[in-house]
């Protein structure tokens, strides 16, 4: 399948106080359209600000500073050749090359973000319809003009706390836009949408508020659907049913899921490749069958080793002893951030960045040492041929 995104070198720093995070260091991804590509990796990896830099959400004081995020997009390549030709090549647009205006116009109908806490992301006063037809609203504005954007790009730019203070009180919603969110709705299984449709967000249960926030999301028909912890807060049924949700709304409308997440047990049952986070990295990533079955990186072993459970209760992985160093004034690229915990670490270890390896399989990579050719050759030999002690 081909490529929908391509992210080369992607660095996004946070600028705070008490100095300077290294939250993502020149990170590389590749997701093929159409895929659940998944991220995983203890909190504090830097997957959800890897997700965030991707759909262009980084606010103050963070900021990319480097790298290239291509997005595979052949009127979108169209539209912006002329003006810019160096963020163009074939159907693919360099999104960190083109104008802000140009970025944020992909909202909601190329790219669009579902939360943990469907909550925040719910005017409380306003009914769940409203704001499932605002969405929609936007988005047909937007295509109805798509050369201007500002409109859209300002209601859409902070979700819909940001659209409802553009419509305090009352609602300009057509007939139609609420015939598509009472269809989106229905779409992901809200029992009853024509009656719900008009309720507010605290009549709705958590797990029904969850579905509610995936409609508005879709409200654009977004080519790149991304899921940051999607079922985190759900108790494990309706964990089940979201994610059940999310794999029947892939396959009907084909779009490509970026899915974050702590826990190994959702990447097996929803993703078709994965990439491990450690420490604002990719340490290795590949087919579920690379990472599951033939995984080389010890940080991919130790979160294995201490997978909770893998119909998904949710629970905290405790993988390794030690927590994901504090990326705070973190100079990367000196040697192996997983050292400190590692079980396998050797000198070479501390004085080298590791770089990315092949392991023969096409599509598995990994950073760490035990990669590098000698040590594949290593772990191709019977598993007698060092001898045994007894
Ligand atoms: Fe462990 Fe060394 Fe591999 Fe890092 S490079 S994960 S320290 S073996
Ligand atoms: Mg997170």
């Amino acid at each position: 399948s081909e490529d929908i995104l391509r992210v080369n070198g992607l660095s996004t720093r946070f600028f705070t106080e008490q100095g300077q995070v290294n939250a993502v260091s020149d990170l590389d991804l590749r997701i093929e359209r159409g895929e659940v590509f998944g991220i995983v990796g203890e909190s504090g990896s830097g997957k959800s600000v890897t997700a965030r830099s991707v759909i262009d959400l980084i606010e103050s004081p963070g900021e990319i500073t480097d790298g290239e995020i291509w997005f595979n997009d052949g009127d979108l390549a169209e539209a912006v050749v002329d003006d810019h030709p160096e963020a163009v090549d074939g159907s693919f647009v360099n999104l960190l090359a083109v104008p802000e205006r140009v970025r944020r116009s992909l909202r909601g109908s190329s790219f669009s973000m579902i939360f943990q806490d469907p909550e925040s992301s719910f005017n409380p006063s306003l009914t769940v319809g409203e704001q499932i037809a605002e969405a929609v609203e936007v988005q047909r504005r937007a295509s109805a003009n798509p050369r201007s954007t500002r409109a859209k790009t300002q209601e859409y730019s902070l979700g819909s706390l940001v659209l409802s203070s553009v419509f305090p009180s009352k609602k300009y919603v057509s007939e139609a836009s609420r015939e598509r969110a009472i269809e989106l709705l229905e779409l992901v299984g809200i029992p009853d949408p024509v009656e719900r449709v008009d309720e507010y967000p605290h009549e709705y249960s958590g797990g029904m508020l969850q579905r509610a926030m995936i409609a508005q999301a879709l409200a654009g028909e977004p080519d790149v659907l991304v899921a940051d912890e999607p079922t985190t807060a759900l108790d494990v049924t309706i964990q089940a049913q979201v994610l059940d949700l999310l794999d029947e709304l892939q396959e009907e409308t084909g779009m490509t899921i970026l899915l974050i997440t702590h826990n190994l047990g959702v990447v097996a049952r929803m993703c078709d490749r994965v990439g491990v986070m450690y420490a604002g990295e990719i340490v290795e990533r590949g087919t579920l069958e690379d990472v599951f079955d033939d995984h080389v990186h010890p940080y991919t072993a130790g979160l294995l080793g201490s997978i909770p459970d893998l119909e998904g209760a949710g629970g905290r992985l405790e993988p390794i002893p030690g927590n994901v160093p504090s990326l705070l004034d973190h100079e990367m690229g000196d040697r192996c951030y997983f050292a400190d915990r590692c079980p396998k670490a050797m000198e070479d270890c501390l004085s080298h960045p590791p770089e990315y390896d092949g392991t023969g399989s096409e599509e598995h990579e990994v950073r760490c040492v035990l990669a590098t050719q000698e040590y594949t050759e290593a772990r191709a030999l019977p598993a007698d041929h060092f001898g045994t002690d007894d």
